[in-house]
C-alpha cells in the first residue's frame, strides 16, 4: 500500500511516520525548502526561535501528541515545568488604584480573585459542569450568564487567547468544556527538549528509516480524482499515484486542488461547511535577556495586559534554545480578524504591555512575528473543525485544519491524526507497546 502526503507539517509527518511503521510506502511532498511547517525552529542570532509554536506541547508528556510519538517510536523528551502556570496581576498600592508593578500568583489562585459569592458559585459549577457539560452558545456567553464579573472575562480571554488565539466569545461552550476535560485527563503543558524541531526531526527519521521519502521544494498542484476517489497527485508537473492521500493543508486548500470538484455541483453540503472554517490569528514577540525575566519554564497568563495573553521562558527548562548566558522569552497575543488591518497598532500595544510588565528589566526585542491567513495560528479556529474525512474516498485531511474535539493546537493535530489512522488502518490497530 502506498500513501501520498501533502505537506510536511506536524500533521503530515505524524501521519507519514505512523503509516511507514505500519508497512506503507510513504511519500511526503513539501513545497518549502524545509520541513516542519509551523512547528520547527528558526535559528536567529544563536537563538532557536520558531516558525509558529512557542516550543510548548499543551498536555506535555501525558497528552495525545506524546502518546502518538511514543507509539511511532519517536524519541523526544518532553519536560513538564514547575510551576506549570501562573497569573500575573497588578500590585495595587493601598486602597487607591495606583499600580505598583506586578505579582505572579499560581493559576489555581484565579478563584480567589472573585467575590465570595462567586467563589461559592464557581465551586459548585466545577462539579456540575463536569457531570453535565454545557453545549450551547459561546464560552463568553456562558460566563455572562453564570459569573457576572469582569475578572471572569479577563482570565477566560487570557486562557483562550494563549491556548487557541481566540477571544472567549469566539469559542463554543462545547469546545471550551471539552478542552477543560482534556486538561483534567492529560494534565498541563510541557517543553520538548530541542524545541519544536526535535519533534519533527524525530518523525522525519522514522519515515526515512522505514523506506519513506520526503521531497522538499515539491509543490502539489492537483489531487487526481477518479471515480470520486483520490488516485494520485501532480507535483511540479509530475504525476504520482497511491492508494491513500493525506493532506496537511486544511479542507479548503485541499478542495481547491481537487480539480473541478468545487464547480462540479456535487458535495455542496461539504463545500458549504468548509467555507465557514475561519483561521485564528496572532502575534508572537520574542525577547532576549541576560538575566531570566520570569525565572521558570511555566506559562504566565496576563489577564490584565492590554493585548498580551501569556508568555513563557523556555530557556529555564532547555537552556540550549538560547546562546550561552542568554534567555528566550516568547509572548503571545491573539489578534481578532477585524483588528488584522490595524496590525501595527496591535503590535505596539503588545510591546507596551511587555514594557510595563518588565519595567526596570533589561531585554532586547529579538523578533516579532504575525500569523494569519495562509500561515495562521490555527488553520481552523478551535470548535470549527469538520473532521478528517472528505467526500472523496481515500482522501483525508489532518493537521490543525482538522483537529479532534477538545484538542488544543498540536494535541488537536495528534487527535485528528489518530482518528484518521483508525479509519485507514482499522480501529484498535495500535503499534506494539501502546494501548
Ligand atoms: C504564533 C503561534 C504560536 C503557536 N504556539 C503553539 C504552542 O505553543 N503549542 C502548540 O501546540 N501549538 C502552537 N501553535 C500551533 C501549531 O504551531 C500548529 O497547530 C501546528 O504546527 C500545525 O501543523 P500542521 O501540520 O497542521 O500545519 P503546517 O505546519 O502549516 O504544515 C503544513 C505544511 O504544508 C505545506 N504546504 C502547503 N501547501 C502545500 C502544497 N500545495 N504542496 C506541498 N506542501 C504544501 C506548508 O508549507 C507546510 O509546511 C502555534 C502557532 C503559531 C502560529
Amino acid at each position: 500500500m502506498k500513501a501520498l502526503i501533502i505537506g510536511a507539517g506536524l500533521g503530515g509527518l505524524l501521519s507519514g511516520a505512523r503509516l511507514a511503521r505500519a508497512g506503507y510506502e510513504v511519500e511526503v511532498f513539501e513545497r518549502l525548502a524545509m520541513i516542519g511547517g509551523r512547528f520547527t525552529n528558526i535559528e536567529y542570532k544563536g537563538f532557536k526561535l520558531s516558525t509558529g509554536a512557542l516550543h510548548m506541547i499543551p498536555h506535555g508528556p501525558g497528552g495525545p501528541l506524546a502518546q502518538l510519538l511514543t507509539e511511532v517510536g519517536a524519541d523526544v523528551e518532553i519536560v513538564r515545568p514547575s510551576p506549570l502556570s501562573m497569573i500575573r496581576i497588578p500590585k495595587i498600592k493601598g486602597g487607591n488604584y495606583y499600580k505598583e508593578g506586578y505579582v505572579d500568583i499560581p493559576f489555581s489562585g484565579f478563584k480567589n480573585q472573585f467575590s465570595m459569592m462567586n467563589q461559592l458559585k464557581l465551586a459548585s459549577l466545577l462539579v456540575t459542569t463536569r457531570i453535565n457539560p454545557p453545549k450551547e452558545g459561546t464560552f463568553g456567553k456562558w460566563i455572562s450568564r453564570n459569573v457576572k464579573e469582569e475578572w471572569a472575562f479577563k482570565i477566560a480571554d487570557a486562557f483562550c487567547g494563549w491556548s487557541l488565539s481566540l477571544g472567549c466569545f469566539d469559542v463554543s461552550t462545547k469546545e471550551a468544556f471539552a478542552i477543560f476535560e482534556n486538561l483534567y485527563r492529560y494534565g498541563g503543558s510541557g517543553i520538548p527538549i530541542g524545541g519544536c524541531r526535535a519533534v519533527v526531526d524525530a518523525l522525519a527519521d522514522i519515515i526515512t528509516s522505514n523506506g519513506g521519502v520526503i521531497h522538499t521544494g515539491a509543490d502539489v498542484s492537483e489531487v487526481i480524482i477518479r471515480d470520486n476517489s483520490a488516485a494520485g497527485l501532480v507535483v511540479n508537473n509530475v504525476e504520482y499515484f497511491g492508494d491513500v492521500t493525506i493532506s496537511d493543508i486544511g479542507h479548503l486548500e485541499t478542495s481547491r486542488l481537487c480539480n473541478g470538484a468545487v464547480e462540479s455541483g456535487k458535495h455542496t453540503q461539504y463545500f458549504e461547511k468548509i467555507r465557514k472554517i475561519m483561521p485564528s490569528a496572532g502575534v508572537k514577540i520574542c525577547l532576549s535577556s541576560d538575566e531570566p525575566l520570569i525565572g521558570h519554564g511555566g506559562v504566565i497568563f496576563t489577564p490584565n495586559a492590554r493585548r498580551i495573553n501569556g508568555m513563557n521562558e523556555v530557556t529555564n527548562v532547555d537552556p540550549g534554545l538560547a546562546p550561552p548566558g542568554k534567555h528566550l522569552l516568547m509572548s503571545h497575543m491573539c489578534v481578532q480578524q477585524d483588528r488584522l488591518k490595524y496590525l501595527e497598532d496591535e503590535i505596539d500595544l503588545g510591546l507596551h504591555d511587555l514594557k510595563e510588565m518588565f519595567a526596570g528589566k533589561k531585554y532586547e526585542v529579538l523578533l516579532i512575528q504575525s500569523h494569519s491567513n495562509g500561515w495562521p495560528v490555527n488553520r481552523s479556529a478551535s470548535g470549527l473543525d469538520v473532521g478528517n474525512k472528505t467526500p472523496f474516498t481515500d482522501l483525508y485531511v489532518v493537521g490543525d485544519g482538522a483537529k479532534g474535539e477538545g484538542g488544543i493546537e498540536v494535541e488537536g493535530v495528534a487527535l485528528g491524526v489518530s482518528a484518521t489512522m483508525d479509519i485507514i488502518l482499522g480501529q484498535g490497530n495500535r503499534l506494539d507497546g501502546c494501548n
